[in-house]
Parts: structure tokens; sequence; C-alpha cells
């Protein structure tokens, strides 16, 4: 994909956005406002294609797309920014290609990165709204510990089934995500893409709830919703749930950021809907890939660019970050990814 350079632009701003400038809901004025905003959108799957799609368009001056994974095959049926061409690129930057010849206009950064402890605070500490496109609770706990320490709004979104849901979280002015759930739900105890399925377009719905009520919050609207949405989109039912201030939480309440606390360790996860484990390392890694290529390439097929090591041996593949982090797929367990891990890259 050739990215359109910008001396080459003479594209006019106006004419580009004229059909939302005369919206009365935005105006000159609002326009001139998203376009000095700052977003940071994390995770960029079926959610995430959609927020980031609209929100380039808009005309939102900066776009910070954050995800940790590959593009798959069967992310295809909904992750709305993927085409066949990507398959195995990273979801952040395959979206920023495609975004940046949408809107040459908009600066958009790709993070190759999982979400942690250690990393949120930065990748939030520098944004006017942060967009939810995750597909698990833990980062969600995180995002809200980090917004409201930093008093930054977020709206959590998400998808799976037939339904979805959305709630806008203000510090100081709504409840937080840990008012409506005080603890992470346990493993396995609630449906994924991966057990339940997903029809696509359910995601594209909550997306754009989420886009919508982003550029309310941006603009400084005071008509932002104040509940949390429920909505199937197979039946139609449409819940609009008043959600109360929990006033011993531990979060917006006690201000105890539990969830940005966590210990530093080596973390492995199987993700949603695939066969790949993802292997976290504890600290920072700086990984060389020439040396890494040069010692693996004797005994399997080896491919490097600029931000990932592919290592194919057997069934197996391999996927390594600079920072140390992997993505497995083949493997039949966790154990068996974590032994891959520590036989080819070492832990
Ligand atoms: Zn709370």
């Amino acid at each position: 994909m050739i990215p359109i350079e910008k001396k080459d632009r003479i594209y006019d701003r106006d004419e580009r956005y004229s059909r939302q400038i005369i919206l009365k809901e935005i105006g000159k004025k609002g326009q001139r406002k998203l376009f000095n905003s700052r977003v940071v959108i994390i995770g960029c799957g079926a959610l995430g294609s959609t927020i980031a799609n609209n929100l380039v368009r808009i005309g939102i001056g900066f776009v910070r797309i954050v995800d940790r994974d590959l593009v798959e095959l069967s992310n295809l049926q909904r992750q709305n920014l993927y085409d066949e061409r990507d398959i195995g690129l990273p979801k952040a930057s395959a979206a920023t290609d495609k975004l940046r010849c949408i809107n040459a206009d908009v600066e958009i950064e790709a993070v190759i990165e999982d979400v942690t402890a250690k990393n949120i605070e930065k990748i939030i500490g520098d944004m006017d709204i942060v967009l939810d496109g995750t597909d698990n609770m833990l980062t969600r706990f995180l995002i809200n510990d980090a917004c409201i320490k930093h008093d930054i709004p977020w709206i959590y979104g998400g998808a799976v089934g037939t339904q979805g849901m959305s709630m806008n979280i203000l510090p100081g002015k709504t409840p937080c995500f840990r008012c409506i759930l005080p603890n992470l739900p346990k493993a396995g105890s609630l449906p994924t893409c991966d057990t339940l399925g997903v029809l696509n377009s359910i995601p594209t719905v909550i997306a754009s709830i989420e886009t919508t009520e982003a550029i309310k919050i941006l603009l400084d609207k005071n008509n932002f919703n104040r509940h949390l949405i429920v909505y199937d989109i197979w039946t139609h039912e449409f819940h609009s749930i008043n959600i109360k201030k929990n006033e011993s939480c531990e979060c917006c309440v006690k201000h105890n950021f539990q969830f940005l606390k966590s210990e530093l360790k080596t973390s492995i996860i199987k993700l949603c809907g695939t066969d790949g484990f993802q292997i976290t390392p504890a600290g920072s890694n700086k990984i060389s890939f020439k040396e890494l290529k040069q010692e693996l390439e004797s005994i399997g097929e080896v491919s490097i660019d600029e931000v990932l090591l592919k290592f194919k041996i057997k069934n197996y593949e391999i996927n390594i970050f600079r920072n140390g982090r992997a993505i497995i797929y083949g493997a039949e367990d966790e154990k068996t990814a974590k032994s891959l891990y520590a036989r080819y890259i070492g832990l």
C-alpha cells in the first residue's frame, strides 16, 4: 500500500468536512476542536476498526491505535479495516497504513504492544479520551484505574453474540467501571467470541455509539449518555440502565488502583478466537532480530521485517516482537507454548 505523502495533498479541509460542519451539533468551531483533540483506541479488532475508521474520517487530529495481535483469516468476517493482504501483519500497523490513505490530515500512531500495568499510564497519559476496543476484562480494569487516576474520560464498549454494551466513564461525573463490576470476573465465566461467536453487525453499532459519545465529550456537550446501554441487534431489545456510584468503590472513591499495582511477571494467555498463545516476558527486553535470525535460520524458516520476526518450525509458528513479546501458533497448550518460547527465544 502506498501512503499519500503530505506534499501531494491538495485537499481542502473545509470541503472534506463540509457535511459535518453544516451539522448544528458540530459546526466550524466544533470541527476545529475535534481537529485539536487526541484520542487513543485500545484494541483494534471489530470495535476498534469501526471506531478508528469513524474518528479518522471525522478529522480527530491525533489518533493512537494500540493492539497486540496479528491479523488472522477469522478476523476478516467483522474487522473491517483489514483485508486478505493483511493476514499475518500486526493489526495496529495494518490499520494505520489503511487509515493514512483515508485521511492524511490526521496524525496516526500505531502501538504494537500488549497493554499492561507497566505501560497503560504512558499510553493514555497524553490523551483527551480513551476508547475501548478490547476483548478482555483485565485490560478494561487497567484502563479504568489509569483513567480515574489521571482524570481522563473513557468509553467502555463490548460485543459478543448478537448483543453489545457501552457506557461512558467520566471521572468525577459518572460512576466508574468498578462501580458496576467491583471485581475481575473469573476466567472462563463470561462468553467470548470464541465460545459464543459474534454477528458482524453488532460491533459496528456499539462502535458507532462509542464514536458519537466521544464526539459529544470532546465537544464538552452536556447531553452525553450517563447510562449503561445494552442492545441486542437480533431481537431489537434495548435497555438503558441507570448505574449508581458505589460509595465504597475501590477505584473512583478510595483511589486504590489495585490493577495498576499488579506485580511484574511473565504472563501467558490464550488469545481470544484463535489457537494462539501470547507470552509477555517480565521487565523490558530488547531483542536483536539480526542475531536471533542467525541463530534460528539453521533449524527453521525465519523472516523479519521492521516490527516482527517470524519463525516457523514443524507445525509451530512463533512471532516475536522487539520487546520480547511473542505470539505462538500451533502449541497444544500453555506449557508447550512456554517451552517453545524458552527453547527458541529464552525466558
Ligand atoms: Zn467506581
